[in-house]
């Protein structure tokens, strides 16, 4: 079967690479000079800086179906994160007391014993042997969830919102409540790995398998139906038509009306000789949204701690990527006049970053498998996330009849 696949982001290369050992023709068009999508990472002089602050969660249970864990060189992040209170400089505390049970008590002084309780009992609720199950159920929005679940208003705004901001990149969490239990379930049940070669080491290792399917770097696709792709102005025909673009993309070329919103994120980053953030946790902001506070988290680069990362996200990201003294004016009030001796490094943006929800759907699939022939894949078709790309790939190589390769097997060894 001859099979064109449009993109090359981890859900595109997992299909191609299943139906190239299946002994499948594949076509991949790809629209950018490199493979990985969302999951990409940029080489600006000795550094790799993945174009928005991305981990890998290792509680993903596609992950492992794909990714060989033991080529990958990684730092964990801590099983902690710290929030600060820009007005006074103060850090507090968000430890998983179970994976940490020494950082117990500055936990709970930061949360109190009533919200500390209620943060247990939602982890103790995640489900180890199926993650994805609470987006099997009907859900408020992420802000009613919140209130549901109990949890104070200080609670909310100093840490849970902006926490959960930064994973569904949204200032306004559009989003449902299942689906923070679903990557809280990912955060609690197993560890945040950040990659030495960056993020898109990991579409790299798929890309790196394939033999003798042909990329196609730098190749727009204008038009899909079920049997042809038109790139460049040309039309070609296959046997299957599998679109792996991200929601805003598929959406056009499907003819759908086009999205009401863009989930954008910037990071901006820094190089600081005596970089405040000394460990590998994600530092909030508890007056994110407040008072003309627009940065979102900082972190420090995993492999080159003298660089601090700052997160911005919504119409902030559009507005400060190219603001870095604004950037910097916010961080002095966080740490002080050291920030003035702060170098910019670099800037990253990515507009579209995260399928838009509708917060009424229930269930892990939003999408048919396929659309006027068309097949579907990509985070939009399940839930965004790494763990729901994949998953949209492998329904899509199911649907196809054809099995999921041995991760293990590399391209040398399966040349031979
Ligand atoms: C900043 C950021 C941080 C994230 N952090 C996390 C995280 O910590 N954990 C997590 O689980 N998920 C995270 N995600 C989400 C995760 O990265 C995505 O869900 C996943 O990468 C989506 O993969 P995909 O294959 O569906 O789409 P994509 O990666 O978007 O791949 C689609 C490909 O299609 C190509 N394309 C677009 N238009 C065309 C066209 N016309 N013709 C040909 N090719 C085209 C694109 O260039 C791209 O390569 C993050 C996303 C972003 C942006």
């Amino acid at each position: 079967m001859k099979i064109g696949v449009v993109g090359a982001g981890i859900s595109g290369l997992a299909i191609s690479l299943a139906a190239e050992k299946a002994g499948h023709e594949v076509v991949i068009f790809e629209s950018e000079s490199d493979i990985g999508g969302r999951m990409s990472s940029i080489r600006f002089g000795p550094y790799i800086i993945d174009i928005g602050f991305h981990v890998l969660h290792t509680a993903y249970p596609s992950l492992h179906r794909w990714i060989d864990f033991s080529k990958l060189e990684f730092e964990e992040m801590e099983k902690c994160t710290e929030s600060i209170n820009p007005d006074t400089g103060r850090r507090k505390i968000l430890a998983d007391a179970i994976s940490m049970p020494l950082k117990l008590f500055p936990t709970l002084r930061a949360t109190g014993l009533r919200d500390g309780l209620r943060l247990l009992r939602w982890r103790l609720a995640s489900n180890r042997k199926d993650i994805e199950s609470p987006l099997d159920f009907k859900s408020k929005k992420i802000m009613d969830g919140f209130k549901e679940r109990g949890f104070s208003d200080n609670l909310v705004q100093n840490i849970l919102r902006p926490l959960f901001a930064g994973i569904t990149l949204d200032p306004d969490l559009e989003e449902r409540m299942s689906f923070a239990s679903f990557t809280w379930a990912a955060m609690s049940l197993g560890s945040m790995v950040m990659l030495k070669d960056g993020i898109q080491a990991i579409p790299n290792q798929l890309a790196n398998k394939l033999i003798i399917t042909q990329l196609r770097l730098n190749s727009k696709v204008d038009a899909v139906s079920s049997t042809t792709i038109t790139c460049n102005k040309q039309t070609e025909k296959f046997d299957k038509v599998v679109l792996a673009t991200p929601q805003n993309v598929s959406f056009q070329l499907l003819n759908r009306k086009p999205l009401k919103k863009v989930k954008k994120t910037a990071t901006i980053v820094f190089n600081s000789p005596k970089n405040p953030l000394s460990r590998h946790r994600l530092l909030i902001n508890e007056k994110y949204g407040l008072n003309g506070n627009k940065i979102l988290h900082a972190h420090l680069h995993p492999f080159h701690p003298q660089l601090v990362i700052a997160t911005v996200i919504g119409e902030d990201a559009e507005s400060l990527k190219d603001n870095h003294d604004e950037i910097l004016s916010e961080f002095e009030t966080w740490f002080g006049k050291q920030v003035r001796e702060w170098e910019f490094v670099a800037v990253t943006k990515v507009d579209n970053a995260l399928p838009l929800i509708d917060t009424e759907h229930k269930g892990r699939i939003r999408e048919p498998i396929s659309d006027k022939g068309i097949l579907l894949a990509g985070d939009y078709t399940t839930h965004p996330s790494v763990q729901g790309a994949l998953f949209s790939a492998e329904r899509v190589i199911d649907h196809l009849n054809i099995p999921i390769p041995d991760k293990t097997i590399n391209a040398t060894s399966s040349q031979t």
